[in-house]
């Protein structure tokens, strides 16, 4: 026998969300929810029907992500090790061009609260909210029989609204350290696991670097004067990737950590001193007070400016600031790459932004293209807010 959940019910009508395959259940919706600490539950409409059942976090607005729909109890055990079957199946294409892929990537591979991402022989397991803390055992226990890597390091982080403090540590196997290299298309870059940012690198980037550099061997004739900067570069994910296309490669950030890993993945794939320069600055500052450029091309890959709704009128001043910046240092008809990942803002408020950058700097721009995550970071169609990842190709023209 299994033992009886405790049981979450909803106010009258919200239901319709659940039944329309939303995994997220709000505070709001709920007319009574036991005394639980968290964990799986089971959710009943307002008579008492079961609707699905999902694991509680007691702190968040989202109170219930739902895993199942319908009144049909899972073993949740067997649940869990199935989806992560069916998550890595669904990957097992991107293996010729990268060891390093997202395995999981939560609602949108059906497993809220659960991101999984490969590094060559190790996973990094986040796990994101209370009701996921709740069943981590089972979780370790799946990836263990599925996944053959043989390090499984956890760096759960960023959970204040869960109520959670961060955890860092091996779950099995090692760490590789100081840092593990991958495999990225042509190039080999070292990833700080511990200590870089998210599980160690911005996975989600990858498919835009190959159709960046696909764009830009078509675009650019290689000289020794043709120029890119990479301006919040990080560990040089897309500087590397390009830099068989420009003679120069200027690589910005603020992180001086970063950086230096950046420095250490440029010698490992052979660029010379000639061709690199790292500066280590506030990225507003250096367009706004530096001689430079002008670029044949400009990425532009700032961090999210709005981390809460609440941010989203500072977030887009500052988006259009260092737009308007990047469109003055780019040589007229050199192209920008620019994202945002900020989910609070929509690739159309983007848009809206790269107008009135545009406008300011005076500069006459075209859409190239739209950029998204890789394909490794499904977005499940019934919770679009897992879409985050938006980026603009342009083509900046004179005035
Ligand atoms: N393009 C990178 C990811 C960039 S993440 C990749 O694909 O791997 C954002 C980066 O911006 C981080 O490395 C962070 O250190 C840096 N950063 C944050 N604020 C900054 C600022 N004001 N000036 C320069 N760099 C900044």
């Amino acid at each position: 026998m299994s033992e009886v959940l405790p049981v979450v019910r909803l106010k009258k009508g919200r239901e319709k969300s659940v039944l329309r395959r939303h995994p997220w259940i709000f505070s709001g919706g709920i007319l009574e929810e036991s005394d639980q600490k968290s964990g799986w539950v089971e959710v009943q409409d307002v008579e008492g029907r079961v609707v699905g059942f999902g694991h509680y976090s007691p702190a968040s607005q989202i109170r219930v992500r739902l895993w199942s729909i319908g009144p049909a109890r899972p073993d949740f055990c067997a649940l869990i090790k199935e989806r992560l079957q069916s998550a890595k199946a669904r990957r097992a294409a991107l293996a010729a061009d990268t060891d390093a892929v997202r395995y999981v990537n939560s609602e949108g591979d059906f497993m809220p609260g659960i991101v999984l991402d490969k590094y060559a022989d190790t996973l990094v397991l986040q796990i994101q909210t209370a009701g996921a803390e709740k069943i981590r055992e089972d979780i370790v226990q799946g990836v263990r029989s599925v996944f053959d890597e043989p390090n499984l390091f956890e760096k759960s982080a960023g959970r204040t609204e869960e109520d959670l403090p961060d955890r860092a540590g091996v779950v099995y196997g090692k760490l590789p350290e100081p840092a593990v290299q991958i495999r990225n298309g042509p190039h080999r870059l070292w990833v700080d696991l511990a200590g870089g940012h998210k599980t160690g690198f911005y996975l989600d980037q990858r498919r835009n670097i190959r159709l960046l550099r696909e764009f830009m061997e078509k675009e650019t004739r290689r000289s020794d004067s043709s120029n890119l900067l990479d301006c919040f570069c990080y560990t040089g994910a897309f500087g590397i990737g390009l830099k068989e296309i420009f003679g120069r490669i200027t690589s910005v950030d603020s992180n001086s950590a970063a950086l230096e890993l950046c420095e250490k993945n440029w010698r490992t794939n052979g660029g010379s001193d000639k061709s690199a320069e790292f500066i280590r600055a506030d990225a507003f500052r250096y367009l706004r007070e530096s001689a430079i450029g002008p670029f044949d091309a400009v990425v532009l890959d700032p961090p999210s400016f709005a981390k809460r709704k609440n941010e989203v009128d500072g977030a887009c001043r500052g988006y259009k600031d260092i737009l308007r910046l990047s469109m003055k240092a780019i040589r007229p008809g050199g192209v920008l790459a620019a994202f945002c990942c900020s989910h609070h803002i929509s690739a159309d408020l983007f848009q809206k932004i790269s107008f009135a950058a545009a406008l300011d700097a005076a500069r006459q721009v075209q859409i190239l293209a739209r950029f998204g995550a890789d394909v490794d970071h499904p977005v499940s169609i019934d919770h679009p807010e897992g879409d985050y990842l938006k980026g603009l190709l342009l083509r900046v023209l004179g005035a």
